[in-house]
């Protein structure tokens, strides 16, 4: 049952083969099972099944869509009201949403069941889900390194088979790199696509939400009913929503894929560049052609990133102030005090060097040597992009220098952890879409991840070739061994 695509499972519903409830206690057994992945931060089974109850009585009435009884993870990221929503942090440990998401409230509204609340690096900021506050996650495919992240949580729980599908949300990876690390589908939207409304904000103008899944069938499916304009985010963008399923399947005869000179260069593990360049050559056999392209400005993007994400992270993140919600110290002797020790308690050391950071770019003096400088900077990296599109339809490369490390291997050099994010923080910096696919093993057995990106807003086009790449290879139905079938 757990290696059932979202659609089957959905068929198997309808003809009562299965009931929402026989399919959410299973994977609530699977994650059970598998607790010492820690993939999980919050699971609820009378919350979940009490949902998937309703979710049988509206299949019964037949008033279902395409998700209805269908269990989701969700990253503990999105408020889900009557649930906890942590963001993998102390200072939210005892934080309980009074209203859900529009991510939750969409899937909730389709009758989608949540599975409960994934583990994630402490607000969004880390690249192997270690900066959590409720501990590391362990990679389904080899316990001893780490599953990526920041959603690396949920790509654990859709590699591992506890979970079908997953949400994740992505300022400079989040999605695509723990997505590769674990050999599972994940889909970062174009900036603007999916609502951010009630997802935590870690850098708001680089924070999109997506799927991570299993096929960029399922990433389609789900991103049908999460995608969409909505008035509570003033970034949302109001364009016609394709059917994102529809779009796909389409031939891709004659497609002209970018491949950037700087994904290919120096820090890339042979391995990984091997596979990537086999996954090219199944391309060209699909009929695609294969250019050279220059994106000049890629080796500031880490800079640039590390610049402007800490600097708006600084801003969000004052509103942890221990007064209205959250976690409070106790023991304080006036208000500045209890400010204080609130933030010395409630935050992880990469966050506070996060917010230092960031308060001192933006600080009198230095915003316009730092700050400025760095949005200028992403103007450029844009325009890169702009200028490369002229020549192809979508780029590829790897979405990450090498495959999963070893948990504690880059823990005290944040500069080895940031440069994870070489190939994956330009798309942010630049609003588009971007995908990463499994693509092949190394020779230790982990999972690399291909990473196509896209023009802005031609999200459904990225899907497609994500989804042509799965028809004709089996790379996304490799399972860890461990994994039972
Ligand atoms: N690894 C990057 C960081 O630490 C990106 C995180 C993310 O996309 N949320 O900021």
């Amino acid at each position: 049952m757990h290696n059932k695509s979202l659609t089957q499972l959905a068929a198997d519903l309808v003809a009562k083969r299965v009931s929402s409830v026989e399919l959410t206690q299973h994977f609530l057994n699977r994650i059970e099972q598998q607790e010492i992945l820690n993939a999980f931060i919050t699971v609820d089974p009378g919350f979940s099944l009490a949902q998937a109850r309703e979710a049988d009585q509206r299949i019964q009435q037949g008033d279902k869509t395409a998700l209805t009884g269908i269990p989701i993870a969700h990253k503990d990221i999105f408020c889900t009201k009557g649930m906890l929503t942590t963001c993998g942090s102390h200072i939210l440990s005892n934080f309980v949403s009074p209203y859900d998401a529009t991510v939750i409230d969409r899937l909730n509204q389709n009758g989608a069941v949540i599975l409960g609340k994934t583990n994630m690096d402490e607000f969004a900021m880390g690249s192997s889900n270690e900066t959590s506050h409720y501990g590391a996650v362990k990679n389904p495919w080899d316990h001893t390194t780490v599953p990526g992240g920041s959603s690396g949580g949920s790509a654990a729980a859709v590699a591992a088979r506890i979970a079908p599908a997953a949400t994740g949300t992505d300022t400079g990876g989040s999605i695509r790199q723990p997505a590769a690390f674990c050999g599972v589908t994940g889909f970062k939207p174009s900036y603007g696509q999916v609502s951010r409304f009630g997802m935590v904000a870690f850098a708001s103008s680089l924070d999109q939400g997506g799927p991570i899944a299993r096929s960029a069938e399922d990433a389609a499916l789900l991103l049908n009913v999460i995608a969409g304009f909505d008035a509570r985010d003033s970034t949302s963008v109001q364009r016609q929503t394709p059917d994102f399923v529809n779009e796909i399947g389409g031939d891709i005869e004659g497609l002209r894929i970018g491949l950037p000179v700087q994904f290919f260069g120096e820090g890339l593990d042979s391995d990984v560049e091997g596979i990537v360049r086999e996954a090219l050559r199944e391309y060209e056999k699909l009929g695609a052609t294969l250019i050279d392209i220059d994106l000049p400005n890629s080796a500031l993007c880490v800079p640039c990133y590390y610049v402007l994400a800490p600097s708006e992270a600084s801003s969000n993140l004052a509103r942890y102030d221990g007064v209205r919600y959250g976690y409070r110290a106790s023991g304080y002797s006036d208000l500045i005090d209890m400010y204080m020790k609130t933030r010395a308690e409630g935050f992880g050391d990469e966050v506070k060097r996060r917010i230092m950071i960031g308060t001192y770019a933006l600080s009198a003096g230095y915003y316009d040597a730092y700050y400025l400088k760095a949005q200028k900077l992403r103007r450029l990296i844009a325009q890169d992009f702009a200028h490369a599109f002229e020549r192809c339809d979508v780029i590829m490369g790897p979405t990450t220098p090498t495959t999963a490390f070893a948990i504690g291997a880059k823990t005290d050099d944040p500069i080895a952890m940031y440069l994870n994010d070489i190939y994956t923080i330009s798309v942010n910096l630049a609003g588009l879409p971007g995908i990463s696919i499994p693509a092949g093993l190394d020779n230790t057995g982990k999972p690399v991840g291909l990473q196509i990106i896209g023009q802005y807003f031609d999200d459904a086009r990225v899907l497609n070739v994500a989804h042509r790449f799965q028809m004709t290879t089996d790379w996304h139905q490799r399972a860890p061994s461990r994994v039972q079938p």
